[in-house]
């Protein structure tokens, strides 16, 4: 069997972010991804402050060098509009952000396995691809969808009644209307979909919906060309687009932490995509655990600490992030909030600063 210090499971921001912190204080890293990178993931590509924040600390500032700086959101609801002034964060592809994050690891001294997916025995043995292993701690990043830690006992999903599901594509340059540095949010009574440039002058659009209201659109693309009306500029290339998907998106972990294991990023739990600050809570708390994990190999600390340093990370962004997704679900709200925001545009800029600023 091999024995690594720290296994981390799946290489999103989450899972690189603790590999490039584990390895970082020395300890042997073992980083398996399921995928082949690069590769698309269904996000609205927008970075907080508080994760290029964190990848500053990491020394991982360079992942995001081509970064579009972000400068305005707008928000577009029945055929009301209300622009916000928000100098902050950067909008990056999935693809780039993803695999140059992995290759930090590398270089850091993680061993870094790509097409390989790890899942762990009801015993705590890991199988990594073919190989079994044993590791000091585990940090389990894999995601929304991740099953890595099904056989073992107490880490079951609880997912909230009514919650919308996630879907996304990358668009080519020119095929809807996206002024660079603006993200573009449009409301419908039933879900949102948002829009942003990415470096290449793509455009990323990520939709938080109802699963039957997209159904009944006849699906991701139908649903985001209704909704983005008169912003649509070529229906053809988001017919063709490569669609991806996401589950439930409001859910949590009964537990995010037993013996030799801490779960981080959206395997811990997510709420909705509409503050934008997901890929930031990923990255801090992959690092926190990636931190943590390393102590826990070298018998300096034990895993129950994890709880507590998850909560204090994500705590307070996930209800404000939960409020704003609640109030998003009713038109009147967001006509109200438009209504708002027009007569005291400072009150709206200083909302809108609140989310995702940097934190440590
Ligand atoms: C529609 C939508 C829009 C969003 N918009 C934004 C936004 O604008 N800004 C923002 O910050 N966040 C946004 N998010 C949230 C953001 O995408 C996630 O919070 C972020 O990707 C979480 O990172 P992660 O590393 O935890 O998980 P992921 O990025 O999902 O990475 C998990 C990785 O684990 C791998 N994996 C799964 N199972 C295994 C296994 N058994 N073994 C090995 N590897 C495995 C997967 O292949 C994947 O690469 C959005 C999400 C959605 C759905």
């Amino acid at each position: 069997m091999r024995q690594v210090d720290v296994l981390v499971c799946g290489a999103g921001p989450a899972g690189s972010a603790a590999a490039i912190a584990a390895a970082r204080s020395g300890a042997r890293v073992l980083l398996a991804e399921r995928a082949e990178f690069p590769r698309h993931k269904a996000c609205g590509c927008c970075l907080s402050e508080q994760g290029t924040a964190v990848l500053r600390e990491l020394g991982a500032a360079h992942s995001v060098h081509d970064g579009v700086p972000l400068r305005n959101v707008r928000v577009l609801a029945d055929g009301r509009s209300l622009e916000i002034t928000r100098e902050a964060g950067v909008a990056i592809g999935r693809d780039a952000l993803d695999t140059r994050l992995a290759r930090i690891a590398a270089d850091m001294g993680a061993e870094v396995m790509f097409g390989t997916a790890a899942r762990a025995d009801a015993d705590g043995t890991w199988h990594v691809g073919t190989e079994r292993v044993a590791a000091g701690c585990a940090v389990v990043a894999d995601g929304l969808a991740g099953r890595s830690i099904d056989a073992l006992p107490g880490y079951g999903w609880q997912v909230r009644t009514g919650s919308r599901m996630g879907f996304g594509a990358v668009l080519p340059a020119g095929s809807v209307n996206c002024p660079r540095g603006e993200i573009r949010m449009h409301v419908t009574h039933d879900g949102y979909v948002g829009l942003v440039e990415l470096p290449d002058g793509s455009v990323d659009v990520a939709a938080a919906a109802a699963p039957a209201a997209v159904r009944s659109a006849g699906g991701p693309a139908e649903y985001a060309r209704r909704a983005l009306g008169a912003d649509v500029i070529d229906p053809a290339r988001l017919a063709s687009a490569d669609w991806r998907g996401a589950p439930a998106l409001t859910r949590r972990r009964a537990r995010v932490a037993g013996p030799g294991v801490l779960v981080a990023g959206d395997a811990a739990g997510y709420v909705e995509p509409f503050t934008g600050e997901g890929m930031g809570w990923a990255i801090a708390s992959g690092a926190a655990a990636g931190g943590l994990a390393a102590d826990v190999a070298r018998g300096r600390a034990a895993c129950d600490r994890w709880p507590r340093m998850h909560a204090s990370i994500v705590r307070g962004s996930r209800l404000r992030c939960a409020a704003i997704a609640l109030a998003v679900r009713s038109p009147r709200t967001v006509r109200a909030a438009i209504a708002v925001g027009r007569l005291a545009p400072g009150l709206a800029r200083r909302i809108a600063s609140a989310v995702g600023s940097a934190r440590r």
